[in-house]
């Protein structure tokens, strides 16, 4: 004798009733069948939709009926053929004793418990009809046989409880002496002593197929439904989840209970001291392995078997100054939760016993706040404890597995994974048994947390990294090159899926929480949504995706005003836009703090040197113990190439012209020409190697004349180069005539820092500085005489983007 059950989605359409039936005949060949089926899908919850509508005197629970009517004959009318009159005619009699209790509850205006589970075994009752018949339509030996005749509960409605004793007796009994080779069960229904219809709880038809089997001691016990096995955490909020081969009875009943909807809960419990191992199989893809839970054979490569979560939990807090030492207080509030059937899914007290905190259904919430306030009224009035306090709309979420008592900080692990992305954990629980730690978090929070641990715990450490890019001018759409031909790569070597989930330019923006197609996505912009800053950060906050990366390629100041927000939300910061760490340090020491704070980088290697090393070098430096002693550097690719061009033979005017041609200027090329740039940047290697000062403190000797600097517009200024050419040409015979080469040298020492034009001499390491490369030289306590060195080329779309890729990696590795 084998017990197969299939639940809604197995029997929710002719189609899927086709693969039962294939799927029974298969197994009915070497031995009898019992197959306990539930209500096709959904029709339970439309059965309490449309009693909960007859309730409220609201006739629309009339069109509800229909709905549910011609579900069961169209399905009917589908699998069997439409002359046998009278499976019909016995389907639309039970299809009216329905209506007419629909109609008793709207004429009396009330659905007590006990009338809502004979409302509802009404979906079982239909399905297992249709199916029964269905089969003797087609020839097949089968029989139907009405579960409430064989199994015995309490009163207990909606979810009632088992009497095995007298159940074992009858389903004994029964298949004792049946003939046909397939049984077919209602799941879920049952009846107390008196006779009253009872139920065994939501999704209780597993259940009825694990009382049905340990009664009959069979071999194994199969359920079947809609997904391949019990999964490593919920399919359907976590796309990498995959199927556990074997697990324990342990495991299985703790993912349950903690959520995992594919098995309920109870189901485990009959077959556990029989060991009866169960199998849970997917009735859409029959060859699919499944999953075996049984107590033999189940070693797992990971230290976790499961993650689950339940949603709608309240948190309630009891505390006080007079619950110290004083007992008793935990047995009171336990008992005043009982008394009120109030179940309690999660305890945590504090040693100092000054609080006690427990999660419940959110359901059960007033109820039990009014109950306990009332029993703890005394106290309460005399200010020893506070009234209760109710949190709502948390989760938790539970990791499970037999093996975690064997490692150690896997807590630890779990709950900084949770805490490197901004999700705050409000309590936690460990059982005694350590097969489960959970932590109740607030309900948003639940798909991020689910999917960063399942990352963490099961994805061979593949980390996904959700990058946000704004700015897609030269250097944004190189970087977007970039992550689409390195994405295969970073997979492989980095274990990193770098993955880009929103765009935008200052007037557009699109996103794509599973990453865009970045083979396409420029035309996406076609037909984007409006952007502004604002609302792309409030996009980014709700998609709340684990591991979020915010970059910043233009070179507006509106943008750097937004890091502060991406930092306070655990979203990491890469700019390579100068702005926000070249203003007021107070506004630079602000950032680096919240960085600290939320644990949550903020890098912008490429403000210095576009994709040379150069932060991350002085970083380093600094970071293990070396003191900067002194800074060279040539910063600026625009001024080297302009240096270097110019000559007695060429003038200055066409020199800086054909280096803005060249792509090699800011738009306005002041910004380069009076030192700005190289001091910004100079202000921020000092920030870097610790020192607190603002741009002012920086010396800027500048080589333009008066008129130069005192232009009103970039055309006036070229004008005023060429007016002023006597004057660079002095510049550059001065440096001639002592063999050197002009340039731009940004230096810091012994607290100072200051730009200018320098004459170099021959030898010295910027002399034969090529085009646009930059130079730093470090001296420190540990290079004192021969300087630490970074050379190459300092500007360019190629080589920034790839510095902003470079710090985006920084992040995914940390
Ligand atoms: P049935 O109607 O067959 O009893 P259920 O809807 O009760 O099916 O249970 C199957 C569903 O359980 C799946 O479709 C899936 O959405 C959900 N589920 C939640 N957690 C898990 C998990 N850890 N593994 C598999 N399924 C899960
Ligand atoms: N039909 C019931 C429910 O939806 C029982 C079950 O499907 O297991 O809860
Ligand atoms: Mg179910």
């Amino acid at each position: 004798m084998q017990v197969l059950k299939f639940g809604g989605t197995s029997v929710g359409s002719s189609k899927n009733i086709n693969k039962v039936i294939a799927i029974l005949e298969e197994r009915a060949a070497n031995e009898k069948i019992i197959c306990v089926v539930s209500a096709i899908g959904g029709i339970t919850d439309k059965l309490l939709k449309s009693g909960q509508l007859a309730k409220e005197k609201n006739e629309s629970y009339l069109s509800e009926f229909k709905k549910i009517k011609s579900i069961h004959l169209k399905l009917l009318l589908d699998l069997t053929s439409i002359e046998n009159k009278s499976i019909s005619n016995t389907l639309q009699a039970k299809l009216k004793s329905l209506k007419e209790l629909l109609d008793g509850i709207f004429l009396i205006n009330e659905l007590s418990s006990q009338t809502s589970d004979k409302l509802v075994s009404y979906g079982e009752l239909l399905s297992s009809y249709i199916i029964a018949e269905t089969l003797k339509s087609r020839g097949i030996n089968a029989e139907r046989k009405n579960s409430q005749e064989l199994i015995v509960t309490n009163s207990n409605f909606t979810k009632a409880e088992v009497n095995f004793e007298d159940s074992n007796t009858k389903i004994r009994k029964y298949f004792n002496k049946t003939e046909q080779s397939i049984t077919i069960l209602p799941g879920f229904i049952s009846k107390s002593k008196a006779g009253e219809i009872t139920t065994l709880g939501r999704g209780g038809s597993d259940y009825t197929a694990a009382i049905v089997a340990a009664a009959l001691n069979v071999k194994r016990l199969e359920i079947w439904t809609d997904v391949s096995g019990m999964f490593t955490a919920n399919p359907k909020l976590v796309k990498q989840a995959y199927p556990i081969e074997r697990i324990s009875y342990q495991e299985a009943m703790e993912l349950s209970h903690f959520g995992a909807k594919v098995l309920y809960p109870p189901t485990v419990q009959p077959v556990l001291d029989l060991e009866i191992p169960i199998h849970i199989k997917n009735t859409l893809k029959p060859s699919d392995s499944g999953t075996i839970i049984s107590n033999e054979n189940n070693s797992k490569p990971n230290v976790a078997t499961g993650i689950t979560n339940i949603n709608d939990i309240a948190l309630l807090t009891l505390q006080g100054n007079g619950m110290v030492g004083v007992p008793g207080f935990s047995k009171r509030l336990f008992e005043t939760l009982s008394q009120e059937q109030i179940n309690i899914i999660l305890i945590t007290q504090a040693s100092s016993e000054h609080s006690i905190c427990f999660g419940i259904l959110q359901t059960d919430a007033s109820k039990a706040e009014a109950a306990i306030n009332q029993t703890f009224e005394y106290e309460i009035s005399m200010h020893k404890i506070d009234p209760i306090n109710v949190e709502l709309n948390l989760s938790i979420i539970a990791l499970i597995g037999d093996n975690m008592k064997n490692h150690q900080s896997i807590s630890g692990k779990m709950f900084s994974t949770l805490g490197k992305n901004n999700i705050n954990i409000r309590a936690i629980a460990q059982g005694a048994s350590e097969r489960n730690i959970s932590a109740v978090i607030t309900e948003k929070d639940v798909e991020k947390a689910l999917n960063t641990i399942h990352e963490r715990f099961f994805e061979d450490n593949v980390k996904q990294l959700n990058v946000y890019i704004t700015g897609i001018g030269n250097v944004g759409e190189k970087l977007i090159d970039q992550i689409e031909q390195q994405h295969d790569y970073l997979r492989k070597n980095l274990k990193l899926d770098v993955r880009i989930i929103g765009l935008s330019n200052s007037k557009k923006m699109v996103f794509n929480a599973k990453g865009i197609d970045l083979s396409n996505w420029a035309s996406l912009f076609h037909h984007a949504d409006k952007s502004n800053l604002k609302n792309f950060f409030n996009k980014v906050t709700d998609l709340n995706l684990r591991n979020s990366i915010f970059v910043d390629v233009t070179a507006n100041e509106a943008v750097s005003h937004m890091y502060a927000d991406y930092l306070k939300n655990s979203i990491a910061v890469v700019a390579c836009s100068k702005i926000a760490c070249s203003s007021a340090y107070s506004n630079y020491k602000y950032l680096q703090d919240l960085s600290l704070k939320f644990n949550t980088p903020f890098l912008y290697e490429t403000n210095v040197g576009a994709g040379l090393p150069i932060i991350n070098t002085l970083n380093n430096l600094v970071a293990s113990g070396d003191s900067v002693t002194s800074i060279q550097a040539v910063l600026s690719g625009s001024l080297n190439f302009i240096f270097n061009l110019f000559s007695d033979r060429t003038n200055f005017h066409d020199t800086v012209k054909r280096a803005q041609f060249e792509g090699y200027t800011e738009p306005d090329p002041r910004i380069d020409l009076s030192g700005i740039d190289v001091a910004r940047k100079m202000l921020i290697l000092a920030r870097e190697n610790g020192e607190t000062m603002d741009i002012e403190a920086i010396e800027n000797d500048s080589f333009l004349t008066k008129a130069n600097l005192n232009s009103d517009t970039v055309d006036d200024f070229y004008d005023t180069l060429k007016e002023d050419e006597a004057h660079f040409q002095k510049l550059y015979a001065s440096a001639k005539a002592k063999k050197c080469k002009l340039k731009y040298v940004a230096e810091f020492k012994n607290g100072k820092a200051k730009v200018g034009l320098q004459e170099i001499p021959e030898g010295h390491p910027f002399s034969n500085l090529e085009g646009k490369d930059n130079i730093v030289m470090f001296y420190t306590k540990r290079y004192p005489e021969q300087p630490l060195i970074v050379k190459g080329a300092g500007a360019g779309a190629d080589v920034t983007a790839s510095g902003l890729f470079a710090d985006i990696i920084r992040i995914g590795n940390k």
